[in-house]
């Protein structure tokens, strides 16, 4: 547990764990102390920790009639894990109204930080969001919201499996080489929306990444697109 702003290089750092996939041969992890859970307004900015659950942040937004976030309502994980991602629906992304982040080496202004559709280049410990206030809760966002999410399976995922590529839709690409519903072991493409990847009770890593491959090798034969995981695969036989 990490709770000063020094932190071993080698570990690798799990914010809430929802878009992971952790092997047998994982790297130390490292996570964040409360003392990085907290939410508050200073000098008419908001001030969030990296540790903070995305749940928090909202519940803080609705008692104080803030805007901008009630996209979070839904989106499973800490603040940390939703910057280094640009975690976001649709068109409503985490970076859209940031300001700045606190890393061990200072703050880094957004311009400074390169991010693009749910990715960004945070290759280090972010220990603070900053962002602009607006107020204006608004009550309607999160039925909206939670409509969006309608056709996603309850099964235990880690939400998109897949980036969706440039002008085109991982599920739909799955769909298309018969993947929807396709089962490894304990692990399968749900039947509700192809791109989850759900654990139906017994799912292993190796059943994940099986069925991982199996969605690469087809989606590349068939539309010369190669797949890019969404969901980040710790394992060292996995990273670079
Ligand atoms: C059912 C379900 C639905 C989902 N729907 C969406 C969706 O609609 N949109 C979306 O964008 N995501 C979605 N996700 C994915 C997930 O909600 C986001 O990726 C979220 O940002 C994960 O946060 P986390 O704290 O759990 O991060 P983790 O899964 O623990 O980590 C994710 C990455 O962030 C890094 N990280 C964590 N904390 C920090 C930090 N403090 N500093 C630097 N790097 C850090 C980790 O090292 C890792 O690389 C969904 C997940 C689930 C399970």
């Amino acid at each position: 547990m990490i709770d000063s702003h020094e932190y071993p290089e080698d570990a690798y750092l799990v914010g809430g764990a929802n878009n992971l996939l952790i092997g047998p041969e994982h790297p130390p992890l490292m996570k964040l102390s409360k003392a990085f859970d907290y939410i508050k307004i200073v000098d008419n900015q908001l001030h969030i920790g990296a540790a903070t659950p995305g749940g928090k942040v909202v519940s803080f937004c609705k008692k104080h009639d803030l805007a901008n976030f009630e996209f979070v309502a839904h989106l499973p994980g800490t603040l940390g894990g939703m910057l280094q991602m640009n975690a976001g629906l649709k068109e409503y992304e985490i970076f859209n109204h940031l300001h700045k982040v606190y890393f061990k080496d200072g703050y880094q202004l957004l311009g400074d930080i390169e991010y693009g559709y749910r990715t960004t280049n945070i290759d280090k410990v972010a220990f603070e969001g900053i962002f602009e206030l607006e107020k204006g809760f608004d009550l309607s966002k999160i039925d909206m919201f939670k409509q969006m999410r309608a056709n996603q399976p309850h099964d235990p995922s880690a939400g998109s499996f897949f980036k969706n590529p440039i002008g085109d839709y991982a599920g739909r690409l799955i769909e298309e080489v018969g993947l929807k519903g396709h089962r490894i072991g304990g692990m399968a493409y749900s039947d509700k929306h192809a791109n989850f990847m759900v654990n139906l009770g017994k799912g292993t890593f190796d059943d994940a990444i099986a069925l991982m491959q199996l969605a690469q090798k087809r989606v590349l034969e068939s539309f010369e697109i190669l797949l890019e995981n969404e969901v980040a695969i710790i394992d060292r036989r996995f990273m670079n």
